[in-house]
């Protein structure tokens, strides 16, 4: 009998069962339940529909609320979610709450989930939110849902799922420091196509996955959704260890789950790093892709840097050593994944300087931890794309109106491409900085 995928394993264990096969639909426990302002009120709703007014959330312990996307704005639709939000924090007396306006506001859900210590190795989370899939970095079953699978998941820390069969991603070598994260994945999802993974989990193996930092295994995993990934996943090893501990202040016990050494794979593709060059998504799909080569002196309107593929403080560290002395061209706007990141941007230095003090002399903007533009919002939203320009940003889509308004052009790209891109105004390769 063959053995099983890391993310059959997790399964099977929540399912309290010796093994599971992909396509096996199973009843899973949950240990983790995400939601945000954009669908916290819709999933409430879902529960108290089908619980009662009086219910109660299976585990409040297990529950997770993170106002996150429509933040800073004066629409009135967007703030009352957010008092949704605290009206059934109260009645429910949630714990793990992080309200805008109060020193818990942390930003960005799936981020804020990591630096939180609510990722662990070997757990199944689920988030409303697509993006949710960034958390199997850790080595756990995570994956977006729903508001009406999310408000069963509410009323009974249970969901049917079915088991999605595995393909594997290893990556050789090493990375440049011209290379990113986001370069890896946008290659594989050009490659694999927007439908590439359609329910099927992508395991991200190898030398060169197992020499980057959480956060950069975050992106990877992040984007898995926009090859149509149920799952991405990465087994953990020291690096997640050392992250994983060191932030767990909840002193939660948990248990490593490693896939079986003679486990089948539906499909594998190998990467030499050696051999990859900086990438972009043209508009208007992420599996659009190019090599930053191919589309050198292409006129910019805007630069953007942020959200949860590509606002963490190692995006900022990239963007900064391109930018450090240097001017943009073009409008640039910076935004940190978490009020974390943001307190780091004016502690961590480079060249003497903050690296804030790198963003602004550079002539760029700061706005505060939020999503932001990355998923257009009301008007008056941070950095939204209000016309139909030309940007190139670190977010994970660039679907018609995906920033705003619906004529615009997003290319995605790493914080290095980008960075590179916004001091000359047209899209530049970042190796011209790595002479
Ligand atoms: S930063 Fe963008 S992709 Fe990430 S959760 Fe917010 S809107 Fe979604």
């Amino acid at each position: 009998m063959a053995g099983m995928t890391l993310t059959e394993k997790i399964l099977a264990k929540h399912a309290q069962r010796d093994r599971v096969a992909p396509g096996e639909n199973i009843w899973v426990d949950v240990d983790v339940l995400m939601t945000h302002d954009v669908c916290g009120p819709g999933t409430i709703g879902v529960f108290h529909k089908q619980f009662g007014k009086n219910a109660k959330v299976w585990d409040r312990d297990k529950v997770v609320i993170i106002p996150d996307h429509y933040i800073f704005t004066a629409d009135a639709m967007a703030n009352r979610n957010v008092d949704v939000l605290r009206a059934f924090v109260k009645e429910q007396n949630l714990p793990h709450f992080y309200d805008v306006g109060t020193d818990r506001y942390k930003g960005v859900c799936h981020i804020a989930l990591a630096e939180e210590g609510h990722t662990r190795p070997g757990e199944v989370l689920l988030g409303t939110d697509s993006h949710t899939c960034n958390a199997g970095a850790f080595g756990e079953f995570a994956t977006g849902i729903g508001n009406t699978d999310a408000g069963f998941v509410m009323g009974t820390g249970k969901l049917w799922l079915k088991t999605p069969p595995t393909m594997r991603f290893v990556f050789h070598g090493e990375l440049p420091p011209w290379l990113m994260a986001k370069d890896m994945i946008l290659s594989v999802i050009g490659d694999i196509g927007c439908d590439g993974a359609t329910y099927k989990a992508m395991e991200f193996d190898g030398p060169g996955v197992y020499s980057l930092n959480m956060e950069e295994r975050m992106t990877l995993c992040n984007m898995v959704i926009e090859a149509g990934g149920k799952n991405g996943v990465i087994a953990p090893d020291q690096v997640t260890l050392d992250y994983v501990n060191a932030r767990n202040k909840l002193g939660k016990k948990y248990e490593v789950v490693k896939g079986d050494p003679d486990a089948t794979f539906e499909f594998e593709k190998v990467y030499d790093l050696a051999k990859l060059k900086p990438v972009i998504a043209k508009p208007h799909s992420p599996d659009n892709k190019a090599f930053v080569d191919e589309l050198v002196g292409m006129r910019l309107d805007r630069a953007y840097i942020g959200s949860c593929t590509g606002g963490k403080i190692t995006d900022f560290r990239a963007a900064a050593k391109i930018l450090n002395g240097n001017t943009v061209k073009i409008d640039t706007f910076i935004v940190p994944a978490t009020t974390e990141i943001a307190k780091n941007l004016k502690t961590e230095t480079l060249d003497g300087k903050t690296l804030e003090q790198v963003f602004l002399n550079a002539g760029a903007k700061i706005g505060e931890a939020s999503c932001a533009a990355c998923l257009g919002g009301p008007a008056d939203t941070f950095g939204r794309l209000n016309s139909a320009i030309r940007c190139i940003s670190t977010t994970n889509r660039n679907f018609p109106g995906r920033m705003g308004n619906k004529e615009a052009e997003v290319f995605l790209a790493s914080p290095l491409t980008v960075a590179a891109s916004a001091l000359n105004g047209f899209i530049t390769d970042p190796r011209e900085y790595f002479a």
